[in-house]
């Protein structure tokens, strides 16, 4: 999350006054910073997880299960505990996580969140990779620690009955100024001056309130055409009513009209830190056709507003709840009074691609891609080379939406709010992070930020153990995954898919391998390394991908054609000398992700659908009561609580037994 400023906030149309100052005071910073580091050299390869948890409420004598809206009381007493452990003396027993700073627990948009972080960052060892999953698990119990007895932090993308009636404790009627819903209330999103004025500025410059449509899941039962029984099409307390008179709500959809619809979601994000610059911009090239593919295999969402939806994953629901395009900028009316019309909301999968790699092709990139021309040029003339200077001056097409009045004051090019202003509000499926600029000791940062959290911390940890590797065996083997960035935002549709991880294709490339040329020189001797050998003649760029199966992705095509990304990582630990015991454990993660690669073991999103279908009370109409809801929490819980115990409650199918 970004920053927690604190600050006399503009309403939108006095901030809308100011988004070219703050814009180019965001530009000055990140020039100045860029100098700065831009030679930055042989920092650690360190990275860090970030889990994000709903904290749920059960009344067991009412089989009722609510969101707790208390964060700000658990955080409260989080820190106070922070502080006695760093000063030794905390009544908490570390045991087995002695020597481990404590954990991290950072606020989140919604109410009902929580997120939580290492202590310190892993290191680039083995070993470090198999501490995450216990230590994930003592962030639960701590923060556990922190909340009431009859709550839990839990680990679904979002909560199954949000914007219903009766779900949240404690209690608050639904419409109030920022949000303007009406299924949820303002008191849902935490309540620090930031995020209703980024509620209200988005809802405010789009002209309208957001609008989430979700294709319902149609069961036998499901009316035809559907029609969201939720919606109410009589109210007349915001000018913003009228959006469903004005058919915001579709028909055969789920329709839901705030934020916290879609930020109010968790997710499983990993941050890595690069070796130097030129590391860092490949690491974020090569990464970003793996989003698609893990968004799928994470896959955890398969029910909004109580209702069962036909796709599988959060991610478009977050990008509508922060869209703020205005008409103009949608396209659906002539641009007069907007700069752009602008093809994706600013969250959204990558429009980029940044690496000084020879291997990247023009025909690679976005030909549609949207930048201001002005802040391109003013970033080229300060130096920085065409490729990265268009990836902000198109992160850089945004207003900034939070702005404090304090900040317009002086510009300090030994800060960065202004360009964080913009950086972290570009919510995008990977995001390439300068070092801080009032911090030393960090360097260049890649972040993947597709992935759904999963129900248990061995999927979690299984993920992110899998990601470290994997991009371990990309700057080992020099692995090449470029493949046109459309196709990628192509994928990222199809990963929305139900069932998407067994039953779709997505594009990817053919030959992961790099190809070296070494043709000789007039002499007969190889170029040298300062001068690059002559360019093969290239195919054509359609020849070089194709459409595969997750599975054929994963662990290879059948035929052989590809290698798959399992073994890729196999070849890696192979390439080292691995103990056998950290082996054994690394590959008991490995498998996890093979096995729901090729369907043995299920998405979050199947076993929740599973659960539903076979729950007593299901009507096969689509419905998630309020009784369905509460076992299926009760579960969750359960299945966390439990795990490493115990089996006896029929989650084999979600994460395997561990050997
Ligand atoms: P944000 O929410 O902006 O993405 P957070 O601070 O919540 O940022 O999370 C950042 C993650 O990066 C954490 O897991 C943290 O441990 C990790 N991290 C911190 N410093 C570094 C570093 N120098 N290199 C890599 N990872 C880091
Ligand atoms: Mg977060
Ligand atoms: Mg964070
Ligand atoms: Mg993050």
């Amino acid at each position: 999350m970004g920053l927690l400023a604190l600050g006399t906030p503009l309403d939108w149309p006095e901030a809308k006054k100011k988004a070219d100052q703050v814009r180019q005071w965001g530009i000055e910073q990140l020039l100045a910073n860029w100098q700065r580091c831009k030679g930055k050299e042989r920092d650690a390869l360190l990275w860090g997880d970030e889990v994000e948890y709903l904290v749920v409420a059960l009344d067991d004598a009412a089989k009722k299960a609510r969101l707790s809206l208390a964060q700000a009381d658990i955080l409260e007493s989080l820190a106070r505990d922070e502080a006695l452990w760093q000063a030794g003396s905390s009544a908490n027993d570390k045991g087995e996580h002695a020597g481990e700073q404590p954990p991290h627990f950072h606020p989140e948009f919604g109410r009902f969140m929580l997120e939580a972080t290492p202590g310190s960052p892993w290191g680039i060892g083995f070993k470090d990779l198999l501490k995450v999953e216990s230590n994930m698990k003592w962030r639960r119990e701590v923060a556990k620690a922190h909340m009431a007895p009859n709550e839990s932090p839990i680990t679904m993308t979002t909560y199954p009955r949000l914007g219903t009636n009766d779900y949240t404790q404690p209690y608050y009627p639904p419409s109030g100024t920022a949000f303007r819903s009406q299924f949820v209330p303002d008191q849902i999103a935490n309540p620090h001056i930031r995020f209703p004025t980024l509620a209200a500025n988005i809802r405010s410059r789009r002209g309208r309130k957001v609008e989430l449509n979700v294709p319902i899941f149609k069961d036998v039962n499901t009316p035809v055409p559907f029609k969201d029984p939720t919606v109410n099409y009589d109210l007349h307390l915001w000018p913003e009513d009228d959006d469903v008179r004005n058919g915001a709500a579709k028909d055969d959809h789920v329709y839901m009209d705030a934020m916290a619809f879609g930020m109010g979601s968790c997710c499983l994000q990993i941050t890595f830190q690069a070796k130097n610059m030129t590391e860092g911009r490949m690491m974020y090239d090569q990464l970003s056709p793996l989003g698609p593919i893990l968004l799928a295999l994470t896959a955890a969402t398969p029910i909004y507003k109580g209702f069962l939806v036909d796709t599988d994953v959060r991610w478009n629901q977050i990008g509508n709840s922060v869209d703020d395009r205005t008409r103009e900028e949608l396209g659906e009316a002539p641009l007069a009074n907007d700069r752009w019309s602008i093809p994706k909301s600013r969250y959204a999968s990558n429009s980029t691609y940044i690496s000084q790699d020879p291997r990247l092709r023009k025909e690679y990139l976005d030909p549609d891609l949207v930048i201001d021309e002005d802040i391109k040029k003013r970033l080229m003339d300060g130096g920085m080379d065409d490729l990265l200077a268009t990836h902000f001056a198109h992160l850089f097409i945004r207003d900034p939406l939070v702005i404090f009045s304090e900040d317009l004051e002086k510009l300090d090019l030994n800060q960065g709010d202004h360009f964080e202003n913009l950086q972290s509000t570009n919510w995008q499926h990977m995001r390439f992070k300068p070092p801080p600029s009032d911090k030393d000791d960090i360097g260049w940062r890649v972040e993947f930020r597709p992935m759904e959290i999963q129900i248990t911390d061995f999927e979690n940890a299984a993920f992110c153990i899998f990601l470290v590797l994997i991009t371990r065996a990309i700057l080992s083997f020099d692995l090449n995954f470029y493949i046109p960035i459309q196709r990628t935002t192509e994928n990222m549709e199809t990963a929305h898919k139900r069932n998407a991880v067994l039953d779709s294709k997505f594009y990817f490339r053919k030959d992961p391998f790099p190809r070296r040329v070494h043709r000789s020189n007039g002499n007969g001797a190889s170029s040298g390394a300062n001068t690059p050998p002559p360019s093969p003649p290239l195919n054509p760029v359609e020849t070089e991908y194709e459409l595969m199966t997750i599975s054929d992705i994963m662990n290879g095509s059948t035929d052989g054609s590809f290698p798959g990304l399992i073994p890729l990582v196999e070849s890696y630990l192979n390439s080292l000398n691995v103990d056998v015991e950290t082996r054994c454990s690394l590959a008991s993660y490995l498998d996890l992700i093979r096995k729901r690669a090729d369907g043995t073991l299920w998405t979050g999103a199947r076993w929740i659908r599973e659960f539903v279908a076979k729950h007593p009370a299901y009507k096969q109409d689509s419905v998630v009561s309020d009784e369905i809801n509460y076992d299926l929490v009760k579960a969750v819980e359960e299945i966390t609580a439990k795990e490493g115990r115990d089996g006896s409650v029929g989650w084999e199918m979600l994460r395997g037994k561990k050997n």
